[in-house]
Formats: structure tokens, sequence, C-alpha cells
């Protein structure tokens, strides 16, 4: 008897939790591109006889991809408005 108000009150609740919304800072995606924290963006890091070589954490781009310290890497961050 009670089954079609519950299959109804599934229908109107919204699919994500209210008063969560997309961050802004990553645009949701949870992580964002931050200076290399291995190489300070330098893109390389220097060896032990003096030379460069390329940052195996960035690829020597200076800019790793890094989890959004705005959301926690979450992609959400809760709507006070
Ligand atoms: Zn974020
Ligand atoms: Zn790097």
């Amino acid at each position: 008897m009670n089954d079609e108000r519950v299959e109804r009150d599934d229908l109107t609740k919204p699919v994500t939790t209210e008063r969560v919304r997309e961050c802004d800072e990553c645009a949701g995606a949870g992580d964002e591109m931050q200076t290399c924290s291995l190489c300070d963006g330098y893109g390389g890091i220097a060896v032990d006889d003096g030379e460069m070589m390329e940052c195996p954490e960035c690829e020597g781009s200076g800019e790793a991809l890094a989890e959004c310290a705005y959301c926690d890497g979450s992609g959400k961050v809760e709507d006070y408005a």
C-alpha cells in the first residue's frame, strides 16, 4: 500500500546533497595544477655533481596536478548561502 508513496518521495528528492556545490577553485575536478613541490616550479632538480635533471614529479613542466586545497580533493564545497 505504501509502495507508491515511497517511490514518489524518491523522485522528488534531489540526487545531490543540498547545501553542497561545485568547488570554484578547481571547477569540481578535485585537483588543480599547482607549483610542483619537488622542484619548486623550476622543472628540474640539482643532482650531486651540480647538474640539473628533469624533475620526475612534473616532468619538467614546473607544475603538477595536486589535490585542491580548497575542497580537499572532493571537488565540492559546502554552500553556506
Ligand atoms: Zn576544489
Ligand atoms: Zn617538478
